[in-house]
């Protein structure tokens, strides 16, 4: 690759501007196409904000492969100082300093205990929990070494940090697709322009496996689907100041600066389970809460591997960073500076390869 090559990213999600941001670093000169007329409108604009290196594990297979559970929690070990670091270089103080830790709360003690010992055998820290009110009398156990903050907050503060590095952000693109360039590159076209840059990334969250199958490239990520539901902060009521999961409903109760939010759960197509559940966990702090301010959906990249897809494809210029699934916020960091490294300098690391 030339010295300072140009690079395009398809998608401006929290993994498309992180590697924008690592790739800028690096030098590359970088354009984001983004399809939306904002960045951080698909899954990354409302998710739970956990930082969640605990989780490092498949939500979507029926067994565990230990090797990748490890790899994906290396990853989001490195991100997860790179995005504490990143925190502080945008002045979201604020945010890095949140206080540490996420709780995860079961029906039964014989869940939690079974949890525990299961993460203890991957040496996960973790620490076993009694009922106690910040777990709305659930057995539960404790991640100390897991962080939250509003991924939205960070991503759009990202984007303009990307913008004042000298990268450019197109947005509302109009219908940006993938074909074969006739020296059997990847070429971009959006409306009437074509281009073939060095390197073209496709990020676009749970849209790359549709933007890939145009080159005949089969991406195995499919869409899953999630839910939040934002309310105004209680007034009186003591909401816990770190992050509660629901290990059965794969949702999360999350204090922000300004709201309060609940979301998650896998693939239903309503918010209602996801309110009836938090209604069963906490009736009395549900019942204190006014109307919703904002309910939202969106589609998790999810990998069928329980892995991110990070690296080269076989077209030379053509490039994978998605397939984070319920990890995109604790891996974005982490994926963004891991392509910047393959891009640039050549790094290889296969545990990610889309083979
Ligand atoms: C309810 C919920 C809760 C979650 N909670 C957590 C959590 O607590 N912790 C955590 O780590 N992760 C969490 N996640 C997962 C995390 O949000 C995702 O993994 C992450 O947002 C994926 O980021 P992305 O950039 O790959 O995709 P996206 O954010 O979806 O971004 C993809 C972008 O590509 C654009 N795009 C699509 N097609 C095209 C095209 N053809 N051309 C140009 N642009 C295109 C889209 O418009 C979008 O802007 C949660 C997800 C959900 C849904």
């Amino acid at each position: 690759m030339t010295s300072s090559p140009h690079i395009v990213i398809l998608g401006a999600g929290l993994i498309g501007l992180s590697t924008a941001d690592s790739l800028l670093r690096r030098g590359a000169r970088v354009t984001v196409v983004e399809r939306e007329a904002t960045v951080m409108r698909g899954a990354s604009f409302a998710n739970s904000g956990m930082i969640h290196p605990s989780q490092a594990c498949n939500w979507a297979g029926p067994a565990n492969d230990l090797a990748v559970d490890a790899a994906v929690q290396d990853l989001a070990l490195r991100s997860m100082t790179l995005l504490q670091d990143r925190m502080t270089g945008l002045g979201l103080t604020a945010m890095r300093s949140r206080a540490p830790g996420c709780f995860q709360i079961f029906d039964h003690n014989a869940d939690a205990d079974q949890g525990f010992a299961r993460l203890q055998a991957r040496g996960i820290p973790v620490e076993r929990r009694a009922k106690s009110s910040q777990t709305f009398d659930r057995p539960a156990l404790f991640f100390a070494s897991d962080r939250s903050g509003d991924a939205r907050l960070f991503g759009d503060a990202l984007a303009r940090s990307v913008v004042t590095q000298g990268g450019e952000i197109q947005l509302a693109a109009q219908a940006p697709k993938i074909e074969m360039h006739e020296d059997g590159r990847a070429t971009l076209v959006v409306g009437q322009d074509r281009c073939t840059p060095d390197g073209l990334v496709v990020a676009c969250g749970a849209q790359s496996a549709t933007v890939l199958r145009a080159v005949d490239i089969d991406l195995p990520v499919s869409p899953v689907r999630g839910w939040a539901a934002d309310f105004r902060l209680p007034e009186g009521a003591s909401v816990p100041d770190v992050p509660v999961m629901d290990a059965s409903s794969r949702s999360a109760l999350t204090r922000f600066s300004d709201r309060l939010r609940l979301s998650g759960t896998w693939g239903e197509d309503s918010v209602t389970p996801l309110l009836d559940r938090w209604g069963h966990i906490a009736p009395d702090f549900m019942a204190g809460l006014d109307a919703p301010i904002q309910v939202w959906s969106g589609l998790r990249p999810v990998s069928v591997a329980g892995r991110p897809y990070i690296g080269q494809t076989r077209v030379s210029n053509l490039w994978v960073n998605t397939g984070h699934g319920h990890m995109g916020w604790t891996l974005c960091a982490g994926s963004g500076a891991l392509l910047a490294d393959m891009m640039c300098d050549g790094r290889a690391d296969t545990r990610f390869a889309l083979t």
